[in-house]
């Protein structure tokens, strides 16, 4: 048992706890193995009366090793009852009336369970039940070769010795063979003052209120979310708010797809719409083979299968936190933020359709129902309820393979497809991704809605960097709501406005003509005035010794970070004012 985890035959996850099993096995020590408790399996230690009675007058006598060795007569150790005592041969025999340690017998768990030793019942003579009870064993001799070895064992730290390490023994010893290949040690939830949860200190959560509050799926993601292999979880009731969030995303962007997919007229249900033949059961391979996709479907196919790549690898280590953070990463901020956002204007319904248009939202479709299905397959182990429910609506919807009876459970895990990740179609819209949130982020900073139309130059010295902005800068001028896009143009320079960097890219958004800049900078100059006095304020203070004596370590903390939040705004105002009177 040693051995087998010292050459990695077992592993433990996370890695530290090897030692603490090796040092268990290394300083191993005697173990009370008997319990006084009704449940369990009785001693195979029987007594006889009469050796014992002639064994106790020796004990009033000095014990000397002899006497010690004439103690243990009138003890059997024996599977089956015996029929009488092999040493007087007296019948006045009986069992010890304790029974093993828990963990005794636990450690036969991982073969006990398919009914190993396969020994046939004393009970029955009758053929009939004879061959139905061979049936039966040669059953569980099938399972147990099939479910033996495992290839993990999920527990708590505590049992590291009492049950993991005798189960490996057990295995050794009766089997022949490793019980499972790795082992995932889980931490201990706590409460978020760091103490452990318990009954009798009153600080636990029951899951139920969980459930009823935020619903099942989103106790379940929160709680992956925050379990970091092998480290304790601190809980709070709020953290939950995580997993109902992104359940209400999910099934949003579900909705906006189902409405936008045309589900009946694939269906053929609408006469006036021909149903594309198949066109769900598209081989997603030879589809995107023969297509010639725009930038977002291409994009969203290689984010995806980037995505996969990354999961199976937290997943195959057991890093479950990295996992569900991968799949929240990808399914808001990149499938819903930008990927639906992208589709949209493409998906709109318009008598003006060209034949080039109907094309690229047929194919919008399938890539949007294919990414969305393939998704919800990987969310499934995460949330199971609510990915079952939309996958039914999308595949009955669809009408297509499997037939609707089937559960998303069943569904294999989604295959990488490695030729569909494109590094360039990522960078392009990485940048494109950029641009877009600056220009956002000047409309916010000048207090503008983000549904104002604006007009906004793009600097380079970057010959690549330029190329791709022209490739993308119809995404540009729908998403940031652009009036007018100019790319590489000096002429801006003498115009009044600000601009951000995004990257290599100097942004540049115009305010001529859309704000009184005059007004502006006035206003700017009285909210730093307010600024500065609160900022001095706050320095005044806490350069006050008594203050920082008296007051509560917290309140100097948060006092600190208002004050560093306090100048970088500063900062940031100063050089809006400064950019307004160029
Ligand atoms: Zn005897």
């Amino acid at each position: 048992a040693i051995k087998a985890v010292k050459d990695g035959t077992i592993k433990f996850y996370p890695k530290r706890w090897t030692k603490v099993y090796l040092n268990w096995m290394e300083n191993i020590r005697d173990w009370c193995i008997s319990r006084q408790i009704w449940w369990g399996h009785r001693l195979p230690v029987y007594y006889c009366k009469s050796c014992q009675l002639s064994a106790v007058s020796c004990q009033q006598k000095a014990e000397s090793r002899e006497q010690k060795a004439e103690n243990k007569k009138g003890i059997i150790v024996s599977k089956t009852k015996p029929d009488k005592c092999p040493i007087c041969g007296s019948v006045d025999i009986y069992q010890d009336e304790d029974v093993l340690d828990t963990w005794f017998s636990s450690w036969l768990w991982p073969f006990a369970t398919f009914g190993w030793p396969f020994q046939p019942s004393a009970v029955s003579h009758q053929p009939s039940a004879d061959n139905k009870q061979k049936a039966e064993s040669r059953k569980l001799k099938a399972e147990l070769g099939y479910f033996y070895p495992t290839s993990v064992l999920i527990t708590a730290p505590e049992i590291i010795f009492f049950w993991v390490a005798r189960m490996i023994m057990a295995g050794f010893e009766f089997m022949g063979k490793e019980p499972f290949r790795d082992v995932y040690i889980h931490g201990t939830v706590r409460d978020i003052e760091g103490k452990k949860m318990s009954k009798s200190l009153g600080n636990i959560i029951d899951p139920l209120d969980i459930i009823a509050q935020y619903g099942t799926d989103a106790l379940r993601f929160s709680l992956m979310s925050l379990t970091s292999v092998g480290q304790d979880v601190y809980l709070s009731e709020q953290k939950f708010e995580l997993g109902r969030n992104f359940a209400n995303k999910l099934w949003n962007a579900s909705r906006f797809s189902l409405m936008n997919l045309d589900l009946k007229a694939w269906l053929g249900q609408e006469e006036a719409q021909p149903r594309p033949s198949g066109l769900l059961n598209t081989d997603l391979c030879l589809f995107f083979k023969k297509e010639k996709l725009e930038l977002p479907e291409r994009w969203i196919l290689s984010r995806f299968y980037s995505m996969l790549q990354s999961l199976n690898k937290a997943l195959d280590s057991y890093n479950f936190n990295q996992a569900s953070g991968i799949l929240y990463e990808f399914t808001w901020h990149e499938f819903c933020d930008w990927y639906l956002e992208l589709a949209k204007p493409v998906l709109v319904d318009s008598p003006q359709l060209t034949v080039h248009s109907k094309k690229q939202k047929e194919n919008t479709q399938i890539v949007l129902y294919k990414v969305l299905e393939k998704t919800l397959r990987c969310l499934h182990p995460f949330m199971p309820f609510i990915t079952e429910e939309i996958w039914q609506k999308l595949i009955v919807g669809a009408g297509s393979e499997p037939a609707p009876t089937e559960s998303i459970m069943t569904q294999p895990w989604p295959h990488i497809q490695k030729q569909m990740i494109d590094k360039k179609a990522e960078g392009a819209m990485r940048i494109a991704i950029e641009v877009i949130t600056a220009i956002r982020n000047l409309k916010a900073q000048m207090k503008l809605t983000s549904a104002q139309s604006v007009k906004v130059s793009l600097l380079t010295k970057d010959k690549k960097s330029k190329k791709i902005l022209e490739q993308v800068s119809k995404y540009i001028i729908s998403l940031a709501k652009l009036e007018e896009l100019n790319i590489g143009s000096e002429d801006i320079l003498h115009k009044k406005g600000i601009s951000a960097i995004a990257g290599n890219i100097q942004v540049f958004l115009e305010l001529e003509g859309l704000i009184d800049i005059e007004k502006e900078i006035e206003k700017l100059n009285k909210e730093i005035e307010g600024l500065h006095k609160d900022v001095k304020a706050k320095e005044t203070r806490l350069g006050n010794k008594e203050f920082i004596k008296k007051a509560p370590l917290e309140i100097v903390e948060k006092e600190k970070e208002l004050l560093a939040a306090g100048k970088e705004k500063l900062t940031h105002l100063n050089k809006i004012i400064h950019e307004l009177k160029k």
